[in-house]
């Protein structure tokens, strides 16, 4: 493809990111609390002022304002410029590694970042995952078995195994511990990550997602308020999930070297 129409791409691909960004900023609000995402309009949760156009420029107004409501001067939590910053990088990356290989999959490589940004902040507040879309990265996973050149068909469906092992240690703490050791949201989860990523590339997720986990939870057992309190595990999974589906051929093709296979 010729140069200056890739560049064209990069462009469309950073500013979409940052629209994008913007209206998931709306989802992981509202959809937890049964809101419309259309009515009432953006509104600075504080006082209720409704945001001029002006106002909500992904990034720039965030940093015009100075992280403030323009009204009552209330700050504005700085999750909505990272959301916007993120999801751009996230498109111009999918853009970066995947749009010679299959722009099907480039779009569906950013596209599965949008839905795991979502699922990573709603369940750090509410501790639910919604199944909508738990339904959506289902849809995607049945797409990739057809467009994601690095990994076959067959991979994707065994990687439904994936799904197999949550559901085993979710019922096998249910018996034995007489309690849930994950929610059954991360089982569900687990069957359409593994189902996207392939075996492979879903085993190095729960890798990540488990070593990101030990690092963020081991000081929290030090600390006697900390201690007590259950901790989300999904945002862990899309941790994980991310970076698997971004650089994990780079990461297993590099581990397969060492091994000499
Ligand atoms: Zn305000």
């Amino acid at each position: 493809m010729g140069k200056e129409i890739m560049i064209a791409v990069y462009i469309l691909a950073g500013v979409l990111g940052l629209c994008i960004g913007s209206f998931l900023n709306v989802v992981i609000y509202r959809l937890p609390l049964n809101m419309s995402l259309s009515k009432p309009a953006s509104h600075c949760t504080k006082c209720d002022y409704v945001l001029k156009w002006y106002d909500n420029i992904p990034v720039l107004s965030y940093i015009i304002l100075g992280g403030k409501c323009r009204k009552c001067k209330k700050k504005i939590s700085p999750r909505y410029m990272l959301v916007e910053l993120f999801t751009a990088i996230m498109y111009l990356l999918s853009v970066y590694l995947f749009w010679d290989k299959s722009i099907v999959y480039a779009v569906l490589s950013a596209l599965t970042s949008s839905v795991l940004v979502c699922i990573f902040f709603i369940d750090l507040e509410h501790m639910i995952i919604l199944d909508r879309f738990q339904i959506i990265l289902l849809v995607f996973g049945v797409v990739a078995i057809f467009f994601d050149s690095a990994t076959v068909w067959y991979d994707h469906l065994i990687g439904l195994g994936g799904g197999v092992v949550f559901l085993l240690i979710y019922y096998g703490a249910i018996l034995m511990l007489k309690k849930e050791g994950l929610g059954f949201g991360d089982v569900k989860l687990a069957f359409v990550t593994g189902l996207f990523l392939g075996w492979q590339k879903f085993l190095l997720s729960m890798l990540i997602a488990s070593l990101s986990a030990l690092i963020v939870l081991i000081p929290r057992r030090f600390s006697k308020k900390e201690k007590q309190k259950e901790f989300p595990f999904a945002p862990f999974i899309t941790l994980g999930v991310l970076v698997a589906m971004l650089v994990g051929n780079y990461i297993i093709n590099w581990y397969i070297g060492i091994l000499g296979l």
